[in-house]
């Protein structure tokens, strides 16, 4: 039986009355909450059975709903509710991709941190399950490619560029990419961190280990964002590994 957290059901589907009388007796207090029932018609097994077919969906079958995965899920503790790994397995295993598509806003915004497959009883590989069935959408055209994607590419021309990745400039330089105002110093054009319009959640995110750190390490990290550190030799690479990555099509997307 599926169990149902508040938060997942609609709110005009919530009834509460003043006063409720059922079969002569007296309900009302906290006793007098209706949820409303449904009728689903429109949903598809076929879904499910795509997720268990792939390689990395083979899990999904095992979840018994205890909602571990969720209860240790940081994205749906601090972030946003509406990120309920239980509740798309759920979904997904009853086919209903009309709900799941409600959810497309906030489904990609997993951070791989795999508490959920850490905690589950069941041994469900819940961050894999997830991803199998945002690609399963995503090829179907039922959800737009995850953002994270966009992420990927811009990670990836760091690393082709320079041979590695220096976090600050990967990190602003992404704010920038999202469309926020950034200040680059006169010369070298790098942002320059924190001035223009950092959203504050960011700021307060990384603020808190920045101020644990020392002063030499801040300066040395304050130096590798404006002269951004080069792997050795690494401009031949860069030019074979770019050729075979076009040729590849990773590039592409
Ligand atoms: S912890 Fe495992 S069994 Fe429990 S709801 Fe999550 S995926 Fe299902
Ligand atoms: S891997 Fe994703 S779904 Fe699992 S706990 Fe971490 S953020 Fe949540």
């Amino acid at each position: 039986m599926a169990i149902h957290e508040r938060s997942l059901v609609e709110p005009e589907r919530i009834l509460r009355k003043e006063r409720l009388v059922v079969e002569g007796i007296d309900v009302s207090g906290d006793w007098n909450l209706i949820i409303l029932p449904r009728v689903i018609n429109d949903y598809d097994l076929d879904f499910a059975k795509e997720i268990v077919n792939s390689p990395d969906g083979k899990t999904i079958n095992q979840c018994y709903q205890c909602s571990y995965c969720t209860a240790s899920c940081p994205v749906h503790n601090y972030w946003d509710e509406r990120y309920n790994p239980r509740h798309f397995i759920y979904l997904a295993r009853l086919g209903m991709i009309d709900e799941l598509q409600k959810r497309a806003d906030v489904m990609w915004r997993c951070v791989s941190c795999h508490k959920c497959t850490h905690r589950c009883p069941k041994g469900v590989l819940v961050e894999e399950v997830l991803k199998v069935i945002l690609r399963t959408m995503a090829k179907k055209g039922l959800i737009e490619e995850y953002p994270s994607k966009k992420f990927d590419k811009f990670f990836t021309e760091q690393v082709l560029e320079y041979g590695r990745i220096e976090d600050g400039e990967l990190l602003f330089g992404w704010i920038e990419k999202q469309g926020y105002k950034v200040v680059k110093d006169p010369i070298l054009k790098k942002p320059i961190p924190f001035i223009g319009e950092t959203p504050e959640w960011l700021k307060q995110l990384t603020l808190k280990p920045i101020k644990s750190m020392n002063i030499g390490f801040l300066m040395l990290n304050a130096k590798h964002m404006l002269f951004h550190p080069r792997t050795k030799n690494w401009n031949k690479f860069k030019q074979v590994l770019r050729k075979v990555m076009e040729e590849e099509g990773a590039l592409a997307h």
